[in-house]
């Protein structure tokens, strides 16, 4: 069965002299992957077109007997030079490609696949000073969409509401606890501001400004830790622990 579906290429690995597997986010197909026959040959079909981060329209033979399906066609319609170009925005990329990735569901997800197509658009002209929060906004919009939303509004051991004030955050429990409930989980305190900040970095909307350097340090961090416990469930993530450490930056 041939379909076609817009896609984004996630990654790839030469496969053979000539040919090339790629991993596509699909919008109607869920995370496949493909072989490119030829794709690496000098007059491919296929040109150059397939580059992590490109998107377009791919055709795919799909196997019914085998998880590795046939690229017969990829009708470019963007090459984000621009995020590869800059390691920071690459990363970021990267990041959120790899949880496409992991959490890899064959089912159609249409959500996710438009929230990275979206994620992506924004990223490619994204400024150096916008960067920092906007990442950690793209990352936790991904999560989210994903199904692994954050519990922010009431405590998730015992559902009582939430003082105002520092909020108690609980990677390990999802998200806040209450101030009886905090003490006896590992919680990472959250100053009002912070609170605040978090709430908007995985709503929708995103941070109204821009997250300094410390605190975007912060967020990346507690980001982190909840991917570890929810979506990775212990397992590597290198692409985004190279986003966190950010070790192109100095220190
Ligand atoms: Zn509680």
């Amino acid at each position: 069965m041939v379909v076609t579906t817009p896609a984004i290429v996630l990654a790839t690995l030469r496969y053979s002299e000539t040919s090339k597997i790629v991993r596509l986010a699909t919008r109607d197909h869920g995370v496949q992957s493909a072989i490119a026959k030829g794709a690496l040959r000098p007059r491919s079909r296929f040109g150059a077109s397939l580059q992590v981060f490109s998107s377009g329209q791919a055709h795919l033979l799909l196997s019914s007997r085998r998880d590795l399906h046939t690229l017969t066609a990829f009708d470019l319609t963007n090459l984000p030079v621009a995020l590869a170009s800059n390691v920071a925005r690459f990363a970021t990329a990267t990041a959120l490609a790899e949880l496409m990735i992991r959490v890899g569901s064959t089912e159609p997800r249409s959500e996710a696949y438009d929230c990275l197509a979206g994620a992506l658009e924004v990223l490619e002209p994204a400024g150096p000073e916008q960067l920092p929060g906007l990442a950690v906004h793209l990352l936790w919009r991904l999560v989210a969409t994903l199904g692994f939303e954050p519990g922010l509004s009431q405590c998730l051991r015992d559902g009582q509401p939430l003082e105002d004030g520092p909020l108690a955050f609980s990677a390990a429990d999802g998200g806040a606890l209450c101030a009886r409930c905090a003490p006896t989980a590992e919680t990472t305190m959250l100053p009002t501001p912070d609170r605040a900040a978090l709430r908007a970095l995985v709503s929708p909307a995103g941070l109204p400004g821009l997250l300094d350097q410390r605190h975007a340090a912060a967020h990346r961090r507690l980001l982190a830790r909840y991917i570890h416990y929810h979506v990775a469930e212990g397992g590597q993530l290198s692409a985004l622990e190279f986003w966190v450490g950010r070790a192109w930056a100095g220190s």
